[in-house]
């Protein structure tokens, strides 16, 4: 039987979120049951780009600092570690995304370390389905347990970016990439996901779901989205199964929960603790168009290459937006994009719908595009 406990959190005041994040870790036996005194403690945002609090993308600062107080309670010594996409991973990028992100402020205040090395190491996957070796931030190898604090949003590829996704974030900069690239399926592209939460093992997961993410998620293609919640579980299958039925989504249907069914994570019992799933429940949560982790093509590789293309959306970088920054580019599995003008142009033969470039565009410029079939049949509601 797993726990998750939905706490109600109105907003970000610091008393108030405080009271939430204990609240909700209260009746999973507090944070004493996952660290004990003098345990170096890795606490993991989701820090994806340098983006203010209030535009829903990363953990709120507020979250964060409540938890460095419990686990400083616990006696436990907190530092931060998170990796974002692509290009950002250096110690320039770094200090942006903690300035905007205002870690840099809770770190001024509570003193926490804020980890921007971006030395990273290969570690074995022990149990390990699809990789035997995967690469993390080096500074996970010091801490003797981990905490992930997710942020609820969509997510175009996976559907949702939630407990299952966040330790992701620990894969350096530029090797996310190189993940996408070699496991374009869905289906192998979620395994991965989980070695990545069975080899970083996070005792425990807290998640801000105060001011949530809908729509064309996890990045600036999403909007924000009050649901006024704060979960928590020590199992992120259980958790974000209970997000799932949070924001109105089944999460058999989700190639997150088929990978956790694989490998006997997925059905568990759920003990719910705090609100009840009725009340959580948001009405009309937008969910992203590509929802390709819903929606996997089965068939013969022509098949299901065409109905891939026909189904989902294509990545198209809007002249008005682009600034020709190139980070797209450097972001892009397949270099499936150029710069070469004023503005970004993808390949459309060579993008295999990742949308790691939707994710890491600091103007929103690149839109997702169906095609005529596609647009057809989303008039019509059948997908
Ligand atoms: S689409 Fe976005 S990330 Fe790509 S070059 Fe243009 S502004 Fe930069
Ligand atoms: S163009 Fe965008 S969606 Fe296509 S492969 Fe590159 S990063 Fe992924």
């Amino acid at each position: 039987m797993s726990k998750v406990s939905i706490v109600r959190c109105g907003s970000y005041d610091p008393g108030e979120v405080r009271r939430a994040v204990a609240s909700a870790v209260a009746p999973l036996g507090g944070m004493r049951a996952f660290v004990r005194p003098g345990a170096r403690v890795l606490l993991k945002p989701n820090l994806l780009i340098p983006a203010a609090p209030e535009r829903a993308i990363t953990t709120h600062p507020a979250v964060v600092e409540a938890v460095i107080g419990l686990v400083r309670e616990a006696g436990g010594e907190p530092f931060i570690a998170d990796s974002p996409g692509g290009p950002l991973h250096n110690r320039l990028g770094m200090a942006a995304l903690f300035r905007h992100s205002g870690l840099s402020e809770v770190a001024r205040r509570t003193g926490v370390r804020l980890r921007a090395e971006p030395d990273s190491i290969q570690v074995p996957t022990p149990g390990g389905q699809l990789l035997k070796r995967l690469d993390l931030l080096a500074s996970w190898r010091e801490a003797d347990v981990v905490v992930s604090l997710p942020k609820l949003k969509t997510h175009n590829l996976t559907l949702i970016s939630g407990a299952l996704k966040n330790p992701f974030g620990l894969v350096p900069g530029l090797a996310k990439p190189g993940y996408h690239a070699k496991l374009a399926d869905i289906d192998q592209f979620c395994d991965m996901l989980l070695d990545v939460v069975a080899c970083v093992r996070p005792v425990l997961t807290i998640m801000d779901g105060v001011l949530a993410m809908e729509g064309d998620g996890p990045s600036t293609g999403g909007l924000p989205r009050a649901l006024g919640l704060i979960l928590a579980s020590p199992d992120p299958t259980a958790l974000d199964a209970v997000v799932c039925r949070v924001i109105g989504v089944d999460p058999g249907g989700l190639a997150l929960f088929r990978a956790a069914e694989r490998r006997g994570w997925w059905p568990v019992d759920i003990a719910l603790e705090g609100v009840p799933l009725e009340e959580a429940a948001a009405r009309n949560f937008r969910l992203p168009a590509a929802r390709r982790a819903a929606r996997p093509v089965r068939g013969k590789r022509w098949v299901s290459r065409f109905m891939t293309r026909a189904l989902t959306p294509r990545p198209v970088p809007r002249r008005d937006r682009c600034t020709a920054c190139g980070d797209c580019a450097r972001m892009c599995p397949r270099d499936a994009i150029a710069v070469a003008g004023p503005a970004a142009v993808v390949d459309d033969e060579r993008c295999i719908r990742c949308y790691c470039c939707h994710e890491i565009c600091p103007e929103a410029a690149v839109g997702l595009r169906f095609s005529p079939l596609g647009r057809l049949l989303r008039l019509a509601g059948l997908m």
